[in-house]
């Protein structure tokens, strides 16, 4: 059917990364090893890294914010891109993880863009906003608990500029999205914010399906 997204089996997968990813040594060194990860599940594919980073430097973007770190894929995916005075707010309550993703921002000589917060994202973006920097970041990729996800939305809008970019990582959530049988809590978040945003005459948006599915919302 060529007038549906395709679907990616392994083989077409498996081409897509051969012919076409650009990783650099130390984002597939910081890959293989969170792949070893009990929660390796939690990383961002790596075409999805590379978007990420296009969608960056097509905006010229100069400061970013992230919710949701985990062992810093995606930040460093981002910091890679940004140009020298670029900065990256990063949230993350856990410690652990971000002790490894600090070792490749080190690593890629980037950690000086990277402004890693420990505490609960949610505090973290409202002193944001009490510290007046509403309107001024370009681009937020949110990948935290989807419980608070329409929480986080609505502050990352209130803190990108207009033009600014907001990408929500997991929107298509494995499939159990489209799975009415599935009822729980985190999935019914994920499809209330698909919803919402589908709807929200703020931004433009769209629902890229690259990794577990990339919403795209570009503020007015
Ligand atoms: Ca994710």
């Amino acid at each position: 059917m060529s007038n549906q997204t395709i679907g990616l089996d392994d083989r077409l997968y498996d081409y897509l990364l051969k012919a076409t990813l650009r990783e650099a040594d130390v984002l597939a060194e910081l890959r293989h090893e969170t792949m070893q990860h009990p929660q390796a599940r939690m990383q961002i594919s790596p075409e999805q890294g590379q978007f990420m980073a296009l969608l960056v430097q097509l905006m010229g973007a100069r400061k970013t914010l992230e919710v949701g770190v985990f062992t810093g894929y995606s930040t460093l995916s981002v910091a890679m891109a940004l140009p020298a005075a670029g900065r990256v707010v990063a949230c993350d309550i856990s410690e652990a993880f971000t002790a490894i993703a600090l070792s490749y921002w080190q690593k890629a000589n980037v950690a000086h863009k990277i402004d890693l917060r420990i505490a609960p994202a949610l505090e973290t973006l409202d002193d944001l906003i009490a510290m007046g920097e509403s309107g001024t970041f370009d681009f937020a990729f949110i990948d935290a608990d989807k419980s608070n996800y329409d929480n986080y939305y609505e502050r990352a809008l209130q803190l990108i500029r207009p033009g600014g970019l907001i990408a929500v990582d997991n929107t298509l959530w494995y499939g159990r999205v489209a799975d009415l049988d599935v009822q729980d809590n985190r999935t019914q978040c994920i499809r209330a914010l698909n919803e919402k945003v589908r709807d929200d005459k703020r931004v433009m948006m769209s629902l890229v399906p690259i990794g577990d599915g990339l919403l795209l919302a570009l503020k007015q």
